[in-house]
């Protein structure tokens, strides 16, 4: 039997931030100032807690000026979005991440599209959304553009591949879908509804799976030699983390494979650095504006 190689996210993680931190000096030296993150953080979510404050080191640790705004739980909705237009408004600050999900008597979306959409590091406003969908340049959502360097960056081939994403999120699903789009794939995009999921898999050279269901994909759905991203997290009891795929048979059939934990997951972050340095270009004219096609 085969076994795939699998993809090592950690390192490529360890890449991207490493340019990250090279570009950031050498704006730091340019403006005088270093590129500047700022994340939101509403009540003590326990999760949050811990993503924030990776988001915190990693970006102390690229070069980044990275602050955290810690506001208690009551916090209402017209002090954050007071908050979001000071940022919105300080020339030091290049991106802000509103740290979701913000608890229930906030509204998120209303939140999310108070963030000027030049600062909108987490691609999730609809002027981003929109520039995705024409193919314009803008901020993407970063797990999804953590997927396609992944795919890049392992040399896969897109153009008139047969790609199958399962999961039409906004945050995963949709914008991969998009981006592997844009990269020229043949992209089909499954959901909760759709039927017989393992015949389109089996078609798949490409397969990206963020549904939320462990274990939802076992190998027998898997085309031989094909390419499998692993979206999926889900915390076992005994503490071990599992993906969306059954990993021990996915291994047997694939040729490429993203581990869980280690394939996806450490690019989001480093992807959250890289579009603050983008977001930092584009204000400053850096990237051109109008240049077609991006992801
Ligand atoms: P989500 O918002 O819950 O969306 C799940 C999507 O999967 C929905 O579109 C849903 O379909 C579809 N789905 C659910 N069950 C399905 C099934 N049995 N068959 C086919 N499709 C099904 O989840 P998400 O935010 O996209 O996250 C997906 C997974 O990725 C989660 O495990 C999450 O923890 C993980 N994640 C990881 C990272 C990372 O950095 N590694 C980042 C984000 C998310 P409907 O639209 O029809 O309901």
């Amino acid at each position: 039997m085969t076994s795939a190689k699998l993809i090592d996210g950690k390192a490529h993680a360890a890449a991207i931030r490493q340019e990250v931190s090279r570009v950031a000096g050498e704006w730091a030296s340019h403006h005088g100032r270093p590129v500047g993150l700022d994340v939101i953080l509403v009540g003590d979510d326990p999760a949050s807690q811990v993503y924030v404050g990776s988001k915190e080191r990693q970006a102390a640790a690229a070069g980044l000026r990275g602050k955290v705004h810690r506001l208690p739980r009551d916090t209402q909705q017209e002090a954050l979005e007071a908050l979001i237009a000071a940022l919105n408004a300080d020339s030091n600050v290049d991106g802000i991440l509103l740290q979701l999900p913000l608890p229930p008597h906030l509204d998120a979306a209303h939140a999310v599209g108070c963030i000027a959409p030049g600062k909108d590091v987490d691609g999730l406003s609809t002027t981003n959304a929109g520039a995705l969908v024409l193919g314009l340049p803008g901020l993407f959502p970063c797990t999804p553009s953590g997927i396609i360097e992944l795919l890049k960056r392992e040399d896969v081939a897109l153009r008139g591949a047969r790609a199958l994403v399962i999961g039409r999120s906004t945050l995963v699903g949709l914008p991969v879908a998009r981006m592997l789009t844009h990269c020229d794939a043949t992209v089909t995009l499954a959901h909760s509804k759709s039927r017989d999921l393992q015949a389109l898999a089996l078609e798949a050279d490409v397969l990206i799976v963020a549904a939320g269901k462990r274990h939802l994909v076992p190998g027998k759905w898997i085309k031989p030699g094909s390419v499998v991203i692993d979206v999926g997290i889900h915390r076992d009891a005994d503490g071990a983390l599992a993906g969306d795929v059954v990993f021990d048979e996915a291994v047997g059939r694939a040729a490429l494979l993203t581990p869980v934990p280690g394939g996806v997951g450490p690019m989001t972050i480093a992807m959250l650095l890289s579009n603050t340095l983008k977001a930092a270009h584009l204000r400053a004219g850096v990237i051109e504006s109008t240049s077609p096609r991006t992801h």
